[in-house]
């Protein structure tokens, strides 16, 4: 691991990008499929700034109030930006976060579906969304069991809400690979095309698994 302290965030970026897209390659992917979401939680508008001169347009928050803080003046700033929000979402945020966000990575249970669906008729909105897979089945950790992510799916489509693919975040005390097999394999047994997965410690893992999204944020800004 290089050390993110010795780089500026854009070159860590780019290093980043640079090691996401050899890992694809070895493993026969075309990098252009694995997309870098620069995970901006802790760090301020001026931290932010460097990475988006340099052009990068794709971020992460996990957030909601967080995220408005910072990111309306940014877009504003800054267009084609596409903000992702990958953390826990309460159901009377539902409104804010469609406002706010262009996806969302933790749909994990009906009451959350429902207030996105609703929400995103109201607001007249798409956007990516990603069920949240506890694929450790942590009992502290969010997201949805493996084994009831089938009908958690069906469910959303009822809702009318179209889901782009499935996300974790594996145990810290295990290996992340058995991890991202595994949810790489739930989303194709389920016919999802998008995993987000991987984060600072094993995104090139994560792209040789087949993650199409990575959330990376202290290996490019720095530890929080
Ligand atoms: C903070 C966060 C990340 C990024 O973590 P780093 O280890 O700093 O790269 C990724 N995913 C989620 C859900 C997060 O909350």
């Amino acid at each position: 691991m290089t050390n993110p302290a010795l780089h500026s965030p854009p070159a860590a970026l780019a290093e980043i990008e640079t090691r996401i897209a050899a890992a694809a390659r070895e493993t026969g992917r075309d990098p252009a499929s694995v997309h870098l979401i620069a995970v901006t939680k802790t760090f301020g508008a001026e931290d932010i700034r460097p990475v988006l001169e340099a052009g990068h347009r794709l971020f992460g928050e996990n957030r909601v109030q967080e995220a408005k803080s910072k990111w309306p003046e940014l877009r504003t700033l800054y267009p084609g930006l596409t903000l992702h929000l990958i953390g826990p979402l309460q159901s009377n945020k539902a409104r804010e976060a469609v406002e706010l966000f262009d996806a969302i990575h933790t749909i994990d249970r009906p009451k959350i579906a429902k207030a996105i669906a609703d929400e995103l008729a109201r607001q007249g909105k798409r956007l990516q969304l990603f069920i949240q897979v506890n694929t450790g089945e942590e009992p502290q950790k969010a997201g949805i069991a493996p084994k009831d992510t089938a009908d958690f799916l069906a469910h959303c489509r009822t809702l009318g809400l179209e889901i782009a693919g499935l996300m974790c975040i594996p145990p810290v005390e295990e290996d992340p690979a058995v991890h991202f097999a595994f949810l790489a394999k739930l989303a194709g047994d389920l016919g999802l095309s998008e995993l987000s997965m991987g984060m600072s410690s094993d995104f090139e893992t994560a792209a040789q698994f087949g993650a199409t999204y990575v959330r990376v944020g202290s290996a490019i800004f720095g530890s929080r």
